[in-house]
C-alpha cells in the first residue's frame, strides 16, 4: 500500500482525497466545536463538499487557532481514546498541542516509513536519530517510521555530540536523522576528533525541521560523503512525515498527499495561486483522527509541482521551502529572507556554512550586518574576498549590509540541540 499509493495515477489519487475530504470534514463538524462555527461562519455545510477542489471553500486554520484552542479545543475523539500527545512550541504564548489515537500513530509509522523507503533506507540498515526526543514531534516520528521500516534505531537523540560520532563509528550507522545545522556541527565534531566524517559508512542524511538551501545541502553531501534528503513536516498536520524527497532525483520533496491535501495561497490575501508560483504552503489532513486539520496555514514558502519525478512517484512534490512567512525581515524597506542571503554567501567556496545576522537601529535606520565564516584554514585576502561577496549580495539581492564581517573559522556559535538561530533582531 505504501509504495503503490505513491505511483496511483492522478485520477485514483482525486477519488481517494474526494472521500477522505468528505469524512474528515463531517468528522471535523461533528466533533469539534470550533470547526461547526468557522463552518457555520463561512456559510459551509459538510454537504457542500463533493469533490477536493471543493476544499478551496473551506475557512483557514492558523497556528493562533491553536494557541486559542489550548490545550484540546480541536481534538475530535474522548481523551480515552488518546495514546499520545506531543507539544510545539513557540516563542510566544501558549505551545500548540496535538493528539494521537492508535491509527494516527499507525499513520505517522505509514508515511515516516514511506519517507525513508524513499531515500534509499531498508529494513538491513541502521539509522542514528539525531532528532530531539519528547514533545518535540522529530525524535519520535524518525524513531517510529524507522522501526516500521524493519531498520535498526539508534535512539541519540539530540546533543551530546562526541558520544553520536564515536557510535556512528563504531556501531557502522549508515544514515543519520537530524537538523541541517547539526549534521554540520556533527562532521565538524568528527573533524576535532580525528575522526574523518567521510569515512563512516553514513550514506544518507535525513534531514528537516530547518529551512536549508541548496549550497548548504552540498556543503552536507561533501563534508559527511553521503547524500542529503530532504524531509518536511510540521506537528499540527503529524510531525515529519508530511513530504520527502526520493534519493533518485533529490529534486522537490513527495507530499504524501493521499493524507495530507496541499495547496499553496498568496500569503497576503489568501487566494489559491496556480501551480509553479510561490506562496504559503496549506494543508488539509485527510485521514487524522485525534486533530483532523482544515487549511492549516503552515506559515511555509514553497512552490508546488505535479509534474511526474524521475522515480516514477506521481505525487505533487514542493520545493524546499524558501522561508518562513514569519521570516520575512523588511530592512530599509526591502524584503529578505534568511535563506537567500545564506544562498548567495554559499556561492564562495572560501566561505564556510556558518553565518548570523544582526540588526539594530540606529537613529531611525535599520543597520544590518553579515557575519560569515571563512573556511578552515584559509589563507587569501580577505578585504577582496569581501568585496567580492558585498558585489554578490548587491546584485543578487538589490540590498547592501552596513557590515560585512568575514571572521575565523570556527567563531561563531554552533548548535548542538534545537533548531539553529541565524537572525538576531533587535529593532
Ligand atoms: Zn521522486
Amino acid at each position: 500500500m505504501a509504495e503503490t499509493i505513491a505511483h496511483a495515477s492522478r485520477e485514483e489519487l482525486r477519488e481517494l482525497q474526494s472521500t477522505r475530504l468528505r469524512d474528515t470534514v463531517e468528522r471535523a463538524y461533528e466533533n469539534v466545536s470550533f470547526y461547526r462555527d468557522r463552518l457555520g461562519e463561512a456559510g459551509v455545510s459538510p454537504a457542500d463538499i463533493e469533490t477536493i477542489d471543493d476544499v478551496q471553500i473551506l475557512p483557514f486554520t492558523t497556528k493562533e487557532d491553536f494557541r486559542d484552542e489550548y490545550p484540546d479545543g480541536l481534538f475530535a475523539v474522548h481523551r480515552s481514546e488518546l495514546r499520545r500527545i506531543h507539544a510545539s512550541s513557540g516563542t510566544t504564548g501558549n505551545p500548540k498541542i496535538v493528539g494521537y489515537t492508535e491509527s494516527d500513530l499507525d499513520l505517522w509509522d505509514e508515511v515516516m516509513a514511506r519517507s525513508m523507503s524513499a531515500a534509499g533506507i531498508d529494513a538491513t540498515d541502521t539509522v542514528q536519530n539525531a532528532y530531539g526526543y519528547g514533545l518535540f514531534t522529530g525524535g519520535l516520528g524518525f524513531h517510529g517510521g524507522a522501526e516500521a521500516l524493519g531498520a535498526t534505531v539508534v535512539p541519540t537523540g539530540s546533543g551530546n555530540t562526541q558520544r553520536q560520532v564515536e557510535l556512528a563509528r563504531d556501531l557502522g550507522s549508515d544514515a543519520i536523522a537530524c537538523t541541517p545545522s547539526y549534521a554540520l556541527y556533527f562532521a565538524e565534531t568528527a573533524e576535532e576528533m580525528g575522526v574523518d566524517p567521510r569515512a563512516l559508512s553514513i550514506r544518507a542524511v535525513l534531514y528537516g525541521a530547518e529551512p536549508c538551501t541548496e549550497p548548504m545541502r552540498e556543503e552536507i553531501e561533501e563534508r559527511l560523503g553521503a547524500i542529503g534528503i530532504e524531509n518536511y513536516g510540521l506537528s499540527e498536520l503529524i510531525g515529519p512525515g508530511v513530504a520527502a524527497e526520493c534519493r533518485e532525483a533529490q529534486d522537490g520533496m513527495h507530499i504524501w498527499e493521499d493524507h495530507f491535501y496541499p495547496e499553496v495561497v498568496d500569503p497576503a490575501t489568501g487566494e489559491p495561486l496556480p501551480e509553479g508560483e510561490e506562496g504559503e504552503l496549506v494543508l488539509t489532513s485527510l485521514t487524522k483522527e485525534a486533530v483532523p486539520v482544515l487549511r492549516y496555514r503552515t506559515g511555509d514558502l514553497t512552490t508546488l509541482t505535479s509534474e511526474e519525478c524521475e522515480c516514477g512517484r506521481t505525487t505533487v512534490r514542493m520545493d524546499s521551502v524558501t522561508g518562513r512567512a514569519d521570516d520575512l525581515l523588511i530592512v530599509r524597506g526591502v524584503n529578505l529572507y534568511p535563506s537567500q542571503i545564506e544562498a548567495v554567501v554559499l556561492e564562495f567556496d572560501d566561505v564556510a556554512p556558518q553565518y548570523r545576522i544582526d540588526l539594530h537601529r540606529e537613529g531611525n535606520l535599520d543597520h544590518f550586518e553579515l557575519t560569515v565564516e571563512l573556511v578552515e584554514g584559509f589563507d587569501g585576502d580577505v578585504d577582496r574576498l569581501r568585496e567580492a561577496v558585498l558585489k554578490r549580495v548587491q546584485n543578487a539581492l538589490s540590498f547592501t549590509p552596513d557590515e560585512l564581517d568575514l571572521v575565523e573559522y570556527g567563531t561563531i556559535e554552533r548548535t548542538e540541540v534545537g533548531k539553529v538561530k541565524r537572525v538576531y533582531d533587535r529593532r
